[in-house]
């Protein structure tokens, strides 16, 4: 079990936020993996897998985006309890919501995306945005309704000044 701690917390909307996490050891991830979070309470423990809404190498520390489910155990805790400073364990890294090895041939990527699974599509708009810039990439995100919408200001500014760049 890898211990990390809570570096920094950013709310987004009104039932989610984002967890910067601190690690002794550097974890690596792929843009799309997740991370196996568990938290301690005596004999009990709780596990609960969260993507990461960062990049690997163009955010600093992984972030975790977490949205809070009614008499949902982590997530709830998490929302409404953590705070800075508190340490929690991963068992480790996951996930094959990646991007092929291969993309040479691949021009345009479709991400469907509807509530809090936008935070794995995130990490991989940044990777293909940042990296792969011939490709286009489009993106469906669903949402009850604009204040609910995650990263809402972030992905329009995005989509503005990729537009206004291949326009
Ligand atoms: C690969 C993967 C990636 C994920 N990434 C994210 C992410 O980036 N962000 C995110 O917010 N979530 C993500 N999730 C979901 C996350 O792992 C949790 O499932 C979510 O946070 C709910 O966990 P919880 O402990 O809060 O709720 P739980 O305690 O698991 O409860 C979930 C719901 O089930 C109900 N419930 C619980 N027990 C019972 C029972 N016995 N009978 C009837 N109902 C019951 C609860 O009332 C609640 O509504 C991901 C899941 C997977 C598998």
């Amino acid at each position: 079990m890898i211990p990390f701690s809570i570096r920094a917390i950013r709310t987004e909307t009104r039932d989610t936020k984002s967890f910067e996490l601190s690690f002794d050891q550097p974890i690596s991830y792929l843009p799309g993996q997740f991370l196996s979070v568990i938290r301690k309470r005596g004999d009990f423990e709780t596990r609960r897998q969260y993507s990461f809404s960062s990049h690997p190498v163009l955010s600093r520390f992984p972030i975790i985006t977490v949205k809070r489910i009614e008499n949902g155990e982590l997530s709830r805790w998490l929302f409404d309890e953590s705070k800075v400073g508190d340490t929690l364990f991963s068992a480790g890294v996951s996930g094959r919501f990646i991007l092929p090895a291969d993309i040479k041939q691949i021009k345009t990527i479709l991400f469907l995306a509807a509530g809090s699974g936008i935070t794995p599509v995130r990490s991989l708009m940044q990777e293909l945005l940042n990296f792969h810039r011939d490709k286009r990439v489009i993106l469906v995100y669903s949402n009850r309704s604009a204040e609910d919408t995650i990263f809402i200001n972030t992905l329009q500014a995005v989509a503005a000044g990729f537009s206004a760049a291949n326009s």
